[in-house]
């Protein structure tokens, strides 16, 4: 009987790890699909400052989109990407295309502030990544200093020359950086304060739960980012406002940025222009 139980749980565990693969694989041929095809689109969240309520940055974000128009979501096929390194080659089509984009709206007239990208570790850590960098902003003519970059504390955990040297080069050219999620990772506060960053994400996650019982850790937590950020000079950035209440919390804390689902949606540009010419 339990043999038998034992073998049944053995067999599901196989079926689960098949679908699994095959799941994998499919979005992996979908992948390519999109790069040939050019179905991938950016949307774009504003991020605002928290007391004018006007735009200081916008966040480039991707999605798929299928034939039937349906959206396809980074959490879907971004890891997969990563696995599979077509991460490459996609992140190399986000940057060139976020960074046109904002060219355009500059050019428009648009004070769009920074134009920010999310770059994964394996990106990042890729030897040709400055200089992907430098080539796209050449490119599109893009003054480096409207650029940021997003990176999660994973992203920053490998401590080497290397790593340095990206950073620093792309502090030269007077590109920003942000880390992405703060918070959520395990990296240490003197680690993080050797690198040359510009702006600190604090995570969603912390701006949601104001909401609970256990308020008083995230309390905690948002004030101590936010002094620390001051002492530190960078930026700070609330991610995933979505009422006035935690609004209210964050400007009490002296919080001067946040995005959010209360201010604006990740929009498709031509809306995100729309909303700009509104904001005049
Ligand atoms: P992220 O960079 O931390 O982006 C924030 C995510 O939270 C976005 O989800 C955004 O749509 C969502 N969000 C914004 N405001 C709110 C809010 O008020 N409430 C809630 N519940 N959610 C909010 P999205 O677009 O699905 O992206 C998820 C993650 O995928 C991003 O997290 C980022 O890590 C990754 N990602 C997105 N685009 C790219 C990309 O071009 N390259 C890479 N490497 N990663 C990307
Ligand atoms: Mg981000
Ligand atoms: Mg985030
Ligand atoms: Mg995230």
């Amino acid at each position: 009987q339990a043999k038998e139980k034992g073998r049944n749980t053995y067999q599901m565990f196989i079926k689960e790890m098949e679908v699994r693969a095959l799941a994998r694989q499919s979005m992996e041929q979908e992948l390519h699909c999109a790069l040939e095809q050019n179905k991938f689109v950016l949307h774009y969240q504003p991020k605002v400052n928290l007391e004018t309520g006007l735009i200081t940055g916008v966040e480039a974000l991707i999605r798929i989109r299928e034939s039937d128009n349906q959206l396809v979501y980074p959490e879907h096929f971004i890891s997969i990407a990563e696995d599979c390194g077509l991460i490459l080659p996609v992140g190399r089509w986000v940057l060139r295309e976020a960074c046109r984009q904002a060219q355009e709206w500059l050019h428009a007239g648009f004070d769009i502030g920074q134009i920010a990208v999310n770059v994964s570790a394996r990106e990042f850590h890729s030897q040709d990544f400055l200089a992907g960098v430098i080539s796209v902003l050449n490119e599109t003519g893009l003054d480096p200093r409207r650029l940021e970059l997003e990176i999660t504390e994973s992203g920053l955990m490998k401590d080497t020359e290397q790593l340095m040297a990206i950073l620093h080069g792309l502090k030269k050219l007077g590109v920003r950086i942000a880390i992405d999620d703060f918070g959520t990772g395990y990296s240490s506060l003197s680690y993080l304060a050797r690198f040359p960053l510009d702006t600190l994400k604090i995570d969603q996650s912390f701006v949601h739960n104001l909401d609970d019982a256990s308020r008083d850790t995230e309390n905690a937590i948002i004030s101590a980012v936010i002094a620390m950020s001051e002492s530190l000079k960078h930026r700070v950035v609330a991610e995933g406002i979505e009422t006035k209440q935690q609004l209210g919390f964050l400007k009490s804390k002296n919080c001067t940025e946040g995005q959010g689902y209360y201010f604006s949606r990740p929009v498709a540009a031509e809306d995100f222009t729309a909303l700009m010419a509104a904001s005049f």
